[in-house]
């Protein structure tokens, strides 16, 4: 087993690597956009949660999805960059944003105040805009208290010909918990805020409030769209539907040695071998967005079987108990991917962590190598 074997130069990867699978998140476009009574907007914040925006943007929209949604204007500049021509709608940004660059690139905007509808009417160009109202989170969204005044001030802007009035946004704080009565009183909320608008002489002809988990548990937050992010990439906040995870994260062994009984790993000492073992390096760590509250819980694939990661996880590099058979230099690790080889998920590294999946997904740092498949990428340009 110390042997170094001679491996497959062309097959092996070198390197950690982040492998995203875009046929799974064409799949689950499609299974979203069966479930959205309206259109799909697919959210590809955060860069695509991790799996690459573009990638993310362009499947989305070959299986189902008509529009986009980021955050902040500077996550929609590169998906126009890339010639992604849909509507595209960006919904949190400082008041003094370059909304005239939002107006030139054809980006709709989502005001949450007062301060930005004026800013917004007083930039130049011509301006799309959803009004955001809080539906029950005290975050992003207008304050209820002072609805009326901004739809009436949006009003005023749309009859002067400020701004082009599209449509109302809100967000529910607990659709994860289909039962909770906050959903209820978010949808109250919601209808409430059109009702609102309509009284204000508004026509709001995109109503969405729907997110992944009540896009797939609750029809009557649908209205006329859905922004979904994370079941585009396999996470159902809800847990309850199987959909299909995109990411594998790989690396390879870079060291392997066998260590005596009560051997301690790593810093603090944290871990002492049982037994003789082998010990191997694998070359990530909490600086590749490994969260280091995971030490002592974790398992990584290797040869087909969950070896334990023992001791701290250091910023660059964990180390893998890989028992009395040990493995080779160079062998490929899978910290996580889809589960069916028997690998852990992202949802085991969030539950080792305390975390969610959102949170894994979109820690990997840019160190770990992409690597978007060829396949799925062709089967989503066709
Ligand atoms: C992130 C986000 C979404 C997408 O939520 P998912 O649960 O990831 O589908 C939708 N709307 C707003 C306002 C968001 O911030």
């Amino acid at each position: 087993m110390s042997s170094v074997a001679v491996l497959p130069r062309a097959t092996v990867p070198t390197r950690p690597q982040l492998s995203v699978d875009l046929a799974a998140v064409g799949r689950n476009t499609r299974l979203l956009a069966e479930r959205a009574a309206g259109e799909l907007m697919a959210v590809v914040k955060a860069d695509g949660f991790g799996h690459g925006a573009v990638d993310v943007a362009r499947t989305a929209l070959a299986h189902g999805a008509t529009r986009l949604g980021v955050t902040s204007l500077e996550e929609a500049w590169p998906l126009r960059d890339a010639g992604l021509d849909v509507p595209l709608l960006s919904w949190l940004n400082p008041v003094d944003a370059d909304w005239a660059a939002a107006a030139t690139r054809g980006v709709d905007v989502a005001v949450p105040s007062l301060e930005h509808l004026a800013a917004v009417a007083s930039a130049p160009g011509r301006h799309r805009v959803h009004l955001h109202v809080d539906t029950g989170m005290a975050r992003d969204g207008a304050d209820p208290a002072s609805w009326t005044r901004l739809c009436r001030a949006a009003r005023r802007a749309e009859q002067g010909g400020e701004l082009e009035f599209v449509g109302i946004m809100g967000h529910l704080g607990c659709a994860d918990r289909p039962d909770d009565d906050c959903n209820a009183r978010g949808r109250t909320r919601f209808a409430w805020a059109l009702d609102v608008a309509r009284a204000a002489g508004l026509r709001p002809r995109d109503r969405h409030l729907a997110a992944t988990a009540a896009t797939l548990t609750d029809p009557r937050s649908h209205h006329t769209m859905s922004r979904v992010g994370a079941g585009l990439v396999g996470i159902d906040p809800s847990g309850t539907t199987a959909l299909h995870p995109a990411l594998t994260l790989t690396a390879p062994l870079v060291q392997v040695r066998r260590v005596r009984a009560g051997t301690a790993v790593g810093y603090g000492h944290a871990h002492r071998t049982a037994t003789v073992t082998h010990l191997g390096l694998v070359p990530l760590g909490y600086g590749d967005g490994l969260p280091r509250t995971v030490s002592g819980r974790a398992e990584v694939l290797v040869r087909g079987t969950r070896r334990p990661v023992v001791g701290l996880l250091s910023m660059d590099q964990l180390v893998v108990d890989l028992g009395d058979e040990g493995a080779d230099l160079g062998e490929t690790v899978t910290v996580f991917g889809p589960g069916a080889a028997g690998e852990p998920t992202v949802a085991d590294w969030a539950a080792w962590a305390g975390t969610i999946e959102h949170e894994i997904v979109t820690g990997i740092g840019s160190r770990v190598q992409r690597r978007t498949s060829t396949a799925a990428r062709l089967r989503s340009l066709s």
